[in-house]
């Protein structure tokens, strides 16, 4: 993985990365398509495996996105909060607060329901904070469940 520049941003210590990943409600996926990359927002879940990054997705099991899924199988990805602009007298004085997650790896569609209920129930728990929910076994049949794995990821604060 290419080292960041500023090395006084990186974020390192794993509980820190979990808590920014945490603190994030939309993940932006990169796919390649061709010579281009269509890049799409998504909510998303997220467990650690082993100490890797798992990120789930729901969504329809047609289209760009699920096409370039089963096409690849490799995406990129970012997401990140706590934008807060920081102003000053002169415009080049101006600069912003955020913590920001940079990443890649394989992504795939999940096959079975344990999973897709595993992935489903994450996506829950990033969006509200609950882990009570229960999904009808149609809706777990209907809907499509992708997994991203970490292969590479890279954590960035600036306060
Ligand atoms: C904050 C946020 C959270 C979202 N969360 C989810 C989620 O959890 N799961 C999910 O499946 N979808 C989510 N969406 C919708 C998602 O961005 C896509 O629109 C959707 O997943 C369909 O993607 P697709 O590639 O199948 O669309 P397709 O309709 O196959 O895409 C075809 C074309 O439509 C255009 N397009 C598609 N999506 C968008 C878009 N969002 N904005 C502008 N143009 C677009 C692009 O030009 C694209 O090439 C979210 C959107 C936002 C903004």
């Amino acid at each position: 993985m290419r080292p960041m520049r500023r090395q006084d941003r990186a974020v390192t210590d794993p509980e820190k990365i979990s808590a920014v990943i945490g603190g994030c409600q939309v993940l932006r996926l990169g796919l390649q398509d061709g010579k281009g990359v269509y890049v799409v927002p998504v909510n998303f879940g997220h467990v650690l495996e082993n100490g890797r990054h798992v990120f789930y997705i729901h969504g329809a099991g047609e289209g760009r996105k699920a096409d370039l899924v089963r096409q690849n199988g490799w995406a990129g990805f970012e997401l990140d909060a706590g934008y807060a602009l920081q102003g000053a007298e002169e415009a080049c004085g101006y600069t912003a607060a955020f913590r920001s997650v940079i990443g890649e790896g394989p992504i795939r569609v999940v096959e079975t329901a344990a999973e897709k209920r595993r992935g489903l129930a994450a996506v829950m728990r990033q969006a509200t904070g609950r882990e009570d929910w229960t999904f009808p076994d149609g809706a777990v049949d209907a809907v499509c469940v992708l997994r991203l794995e970490a292969a590479e990821l890279a954590c960035k604060e600036h306060l």
